[in-house]
């Protein structure tokens, strides 16, 4: 049973829960961290980060035999990693790229520093609502040029809007995030391909396709990627974590497809060995085809079993959500209801952590929730949480 508090205890609960999330400012405080901090509260569920559950299970249970019960942990963890470039040639063909096109990151947020650093000395333009890094990140004085998606499109990107902004703005870079966090709108393969082409001047284009995974174009789910296009433009840069698909988050784990002289700046001084050796051990076990066919399996899965979930949100009434091709969907909520108090609502009562998105640049009105897609018992709890705290 949720655990419900007295009114004095969740008073107490609900300021020390929203100081926690002030302090993490554009991010949320983790679950180790809620854990630490609020020993009294009882997380059922974490519907905040957005991971494939079913992915962690089957990486978990490689990793304990291959790691823990066949000794490979300690050559893991005493001797150096291999250096990026010999995974980057054991990587590429997976990914379908050349070898001299893949940059390896400590996570995806390493090689967005990187790019922002290198290539963005003026301007940037980044479609709001976003993953925070993509503003947060650039040099001192970059100007940031906010190009709003639109609630009434589904946040879908229009390419004659964005078209029309970067023709006026000329930034140095275009962020697009494919699905896009936090709202999952889509952009297909075939409309990309037709939108770089018209920002074929811009000098770089990030296309972010962290939640690609997700995503479908036809009914067998084949899974899709941007990367194919670096060769035709050589402005493209593909960015993807593995934090989310794989829920390996805490490895750190992303990789760039991007042209190879971009590629060889890069590496030029630095980022040797800058990923590590469980990460090593993951991108070496995500390129067997014996693992590509079982996460296949547990792709198709999750996928399926979040299709059924989002069908459901749509029935809670007080609550609109947003069409998603990524593991979570953004929820709007009646005029009369803010999100902190939602989420804080559903976290005290349910167990339940829900990602308030009160922060994030273009949902300011505090009238979105964005809810992850988890296992099939733990998405029945979300439910249950959201249908409660939306009839009182
Ligand atoms: C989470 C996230 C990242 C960061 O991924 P890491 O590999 O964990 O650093 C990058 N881009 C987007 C859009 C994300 O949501």
């Amino acid at each position: 049973m949720p655990n419900i508090p007295s009114r004095r205890t969740d008073q107490r609960l609900a300021t020390r829960f929203l100081e926690l999330k002030r302090a993490a400012g554009t991010h949320s405080p983790s679950i180790a961290t809620l854990r630490q901090e609020l020993p009294d509260l009882e997380i059922r569920v974490d519907a905040c980060f957005l991971s494939n559950p079913y992915a962690t299970d089957l990486f978990m249970k490689r990793l304990e035999s291959d790691l823990l019960v066949d000794g490979g942990l300690r050559s893991a963890l005493e001797f150096y990693p291999s250096q990026i470039a010999v995974l980057a040639e054991i990587l590429a063909p997976v990914i379908g790229a050349d070898p001299s096109q893949v940059f390896i990151g400590n996570g995806a947020i390493e090689i967005i520093q990187a790019l922002l650093r290198n290539w963005v000395p003026r301007k940037i333009l980044v479609p709001i609502p976003t993953f925070s890094s993509y503003y947060e990140f650039v040099n001192p004085g970059v100007e940031v040029f906010f190009h709003s998606l639109r609630s009434v499109d589904g946040f879908a990107l229009d390419r004659s809007r964005l078209v029309a902004d970067v023709t006026r703005e000329r930034p140095d870079a275009v962020i697009l995030i494919n699905p896009n966090n936090p709202d999952g709108s889509y952009t297909s393969q075939a409309a990309l391909y037709d939108l770089l082409s018209a920002l074929r001047d811009v000098p770089l284009v990030i296309i972010d396709e962290s939640f690609i995974h997700f995503a479908f174009e036809d009914e067998n789910l084949t899974p899709l990627s941007s990367v194919p296009m670096v060769r035709e433009f050589p402005n493209l840069v593909v960015i993807k974590s593995m934090s989310k698909d794989f829920g390996v988050a805490g490895i750190r784990a992303g990789y760039a497809v991007m042209d190879p002289s971009r590629r060889r700046v890069l590496t030029a001084n630095g980022f040797l060995w800058n990923v590590n050796g469980l990460a090593e051990y993951f991108f070496r076990l995500y390129i067997q085809p014996q693992f590509q066919c079982e996460y296949e399996v547990e792709r198709q899965r999750y996928i399926r079993e979040s299709r059924t979930f989002y069908g459901a949100l749509e029935t809670i009434p007080g609550l609109r959500s947003f069409p998603t091709m990524a593991n979570f969907a953004l929820v709007g909520l009646d005029a009369n209801r803010q999100a902190d108090a939602v989420v804080t609502q559903a976290l005290l009562q349910h167990g339940v952590y829900l990602r308030t998105a009160s922060d994030k640049i273009g949902l300011e009105d505090g009238q979105y929730i964005r809810v992850a897609a988890r296992s099939t018992h733990e998405n029945a709890e979300i439910l249950t949480a959201l249908r409660s705290v939306t009839a009182t």
